[in-house]
Formats: structure tokens, sequence, C-alpha cells
């Protein structure tokens, strides 16, 4: 990355001018406490008081003779506080608000699951907390509102554009154009306007740093690949970290398919060539949008994928071939989710799952010597609903799984 925020060609800070010195301030902030060993030893010690860390790397013995190829290994973000890897990036983030003195955060959320970790750190630190989430999604996401309100935040349904995550996110720069002085803009993932892809990026590293330690005591080396979903990023730029100057570790970001990547619905930015250069929203990356430059719709079983954009730090990592990206389409995500819960009993997020896909389609072929891990980046509860609707329709039953072959692909 060089000073004004660029990886390669891509992010940057494409902010109105009110909100440069906020900007700047934030920036130096970061620098300060990134290069302070006391602040990142604060935060190991927070999260493991806090949201059970070091999380656990896990042998799926099961899963690992099902497929008879490489040893299936899985990190274990779901086992943080509120179910997923956001934690990690709330709870860090709020360290930093504390130093800077700071009294209020407001954040955005598409599926409320930012947006319960945020409120969840306001309570914890004793902030003031206000909530953008579009309308459509209020009303879709009822258990997550009620839950940051009853922590203390106000949820404020916006109304304008297509009422969902990324109105959300305009209506929460608005606020902080009036009330940085006292407010902090906790930002859900590694996109948006520098630094904050550097910063979310730094506190999701913990998952890394983990992970690799981890994989050498459990298996004596690297391992041969490393699978991730990818929404907006952050999960897959965690575990990534341990391991991106490794050149024998291979890395897989997983996009989510939709219900095909040549269907046009679906959320794959950088997989299967639909995805194209633009701005906005703050930054540079490969977006979903039309030849105008009007950002697309996107589709995804799993609300945490289903996002237009994508982080600047993937896209560079994508044009320099460092990290190979894939998409999984809604069906096969969850015949991997069955086939997980019956074997290891356990329950992925859907987001999760899209990693699992993946990981399943190239097992086999691996040697029985080579171990990959998935980053599980949350747990499933959430999505109870929509996986018991697709479980009376089960048109994707057709996708199981034969033992020792290949995942059987859409
Ligand atoms: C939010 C979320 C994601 C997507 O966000 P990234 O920034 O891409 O990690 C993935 N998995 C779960 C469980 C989530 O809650």
């Amino acid at each position: 990355m060089n000073k004004q925020g660029y990886y390669g060609q891509w992010g940057g800070a494409f902010i109105p001018e009110v909100l440069y010195e906020t900007f700047r301030e934030l920036g130096r902030a970061f620098a300060e406490v990134r290069h302070d060993p006391d602040f990142w030893n604060e935060y190991v010690q927070l999260m493991a008081s806090y949201s059970c860390r070091p999380t656990p790397l896990t042998y799926a013995a099961n899963l690992s003779d099902h497929f008879g190829g490489a040893r299936i290994y899985i990190k274990r973000e779901d086992l943080n506080h509120t179910g997923a890897h956001k934690a990690n990036n709330v709870m860090g983030q709020g360290l930093l608000v504390r130093r800077m003195g700071k009294k209020r955060v407001i954040a955005e959320t598409g599926a409320g699951q930012h947006g319960v970790a945020t409120a969840t750190m306001a309570a914890k630190f004793g902030l003031e907390c206000t909530i953008y989430m579009g309308e459509d999604d209020v009303l879709r996401q009822r258990p997550n509102v009620f839950w940051m309100e009853k922590m203390g935040a106000t949820v404020i349904p916006v109304t304008s554009g297509s009422r969902t995550l990324k109105d959300a996110i305009n209506e929460a720069f608005r606020d902080w154009v009036t009330s940085m002085d006292d407010t902090h803009y906790v930002f859900g993932t590694v996109c948006g306007p520098h630094p904050f892809p550097e910063m979310v990026a730094w506190f999701q590293s913990i998952i890394g740093l983990e992970a690799r330690r981890q994989i050498l005591a459990a298996h004596g080396r690297l391992p041969a690949r490393v699978f991730a979903c990818v929404g907006g990023g952050s999960n897959a730029m965690g575990i990534f970290q341990g391991f991106l100057d490794d050149p024998g570790v291979e890395l897989i970001g997983v996009e989510a398919g939709g219900h095909g990547v040549d269907t046009g619905q679906h959320a794959a930015r950088l997989a299967g060539g639909d995805g194209s250069a633009g701005v906005a929203q703050g930054y540079k990356t490969m977006f979903l949008q039309n030849s105008d430059g009007q950002m697309r719709d996107t589709h995804s079983v799993a609300a945490g994928l289903d996002y237009v954009g994508v982080s600047p730090i993937l896209s560079d990592l994508w044009e320099k071939e460092r990290v190979r990206f894939t998409a999984a389409t809604d069906r096969e995500v969850m015949a991997a989710l069955e086939l997980t819960m019956r074997r290891e009993g356990i329950i992925p997020a859907l987001e999760s799952a899209h990693a699992f896909v993946q990981a399943f389609k190239e097992a086999p072929a691996m040697e029985r010597d080579e171990a990959l891990i998935i980053n599980m980046s949350g747990r499933g509860d959430k999505d109870i609903f929509t996986i018991a609707d697709a479980f009376d329709d089960p048109s994707w039953k057709q996708f199981i799984i034969n033992k020792g072959r290949a995942y059987a692909a859409d």
C-alpha cells in the first residue's frame, strides 16, 4: 500500500472535503496504535477474555475420510462472541475509539450482524450507538434489530434508494459529516475509503496469525491451500495474511455465485468476469455495475456476501494472481451445509458454507499428506429460517456428494 491508500491501482479515499480532517485524524490515530505493541497486546487480551480467542483449529476427521484426499482443518471463527469474525474488527475499533476519546459510534448494517456486533461493543465500552439500516432490511431482520435496541443502540431505518445496505452506508456518511467531533464511524469490512481497508485488515489479521501457528503445531507444516468466503473480504483477508508471504500456500477466495455466475443473479465481482473497475462509496475497486456505472442488484442466499463491491486489497491480490477466485451457487451451499452438519456436527453460516463448497471440490484430488484450511467465518444459527425453507424444497439434493469423488458442481 502507498501513502494515499492505494493497493496497486485499487483503493484510495474519494471523500467529500468536509471529511478530509476526520479521515486525517483517524489515519493518525491508527498509525500510532499500529506501531504500539502495547495496543496490540491489549487487543489480544480483550479478545481472549471477551471473545474466546484464540479460536480453535478443528481437524475435520470425518469429512477428510469422506473425501479421501487432503486433511481438512476448520478455523472456528464461529466461536467468537456474537458468532462471527466481525467481533475482531468491532472490538479493535472500540479500543481505538477509547484512545481517540470519542463518545459515540455509528455503523451501517445490511443483514444486521455488523450492527449487533457494534451495539455489543458500544455497550461494553459505554458508548452511544446509532445504527443505520435499510428499511427493507429492518423488516427482514427483526431479531437483530431487537437485540441492537435491547443493548441500547438506536436503529434508524433508511428509506432512500433501494432501502438496503448501500443506502445505509450513504446515510451513515451523512451523519458523520455533522458529528465527526465526537463520533467514530465503525466500518464493517475491508472496503470503503482509506484507512478503513488497512485498519480492518489489521484487526482481522489475528485470524491468520493464530491459524499459521495452529496448523504448524497440528500438521507439522504449512497447508497447501486456504479457503475463505468473500463478501467485503474481511474474514478472507484475516486468514490470508497469515500465509501471504508463503508462496507454497495457495489462497482461494469464494464469492457468492447465487443462481449461477452466468444468470446475472449473483455477487461475484472477481470470479466469472461480470465485475468491472469503478469508483463508488469512497474507493476504487471491482464493482458489479452496468455500462453507465449504475450499481447492479446482487443476489445471494447469504446476506453477508450480497454486496456490489469488494476489498481493494483483494482486487489487487486478484490482479497479481496471488489469490484465486471462484464462486459457489446457492444450491451447492445447501449441499455443503448438510454434509458438514451430518458428518461433523458443525453448523456453518451460509456465508462460510461457500468456502466449504470449494474446499470439498478440491480436497479429493489433493494428496493424503497435504492439509487445507477452511475459514469458518461464522455460525449458522442466524440462518435457521433460510435453511429450513431450503430443506422444504430440496431441489439441491441432486448435488449431493459421492464418497471420494469430486464435489458435484451445479
Ligand atoms: C458479514 C459476514 C461475512 C462477509 O463479510 P467479509 O467482510 O467478507 O468477511 C462472512 N461470513 C459471516 C458469517 C458474516 O457474518
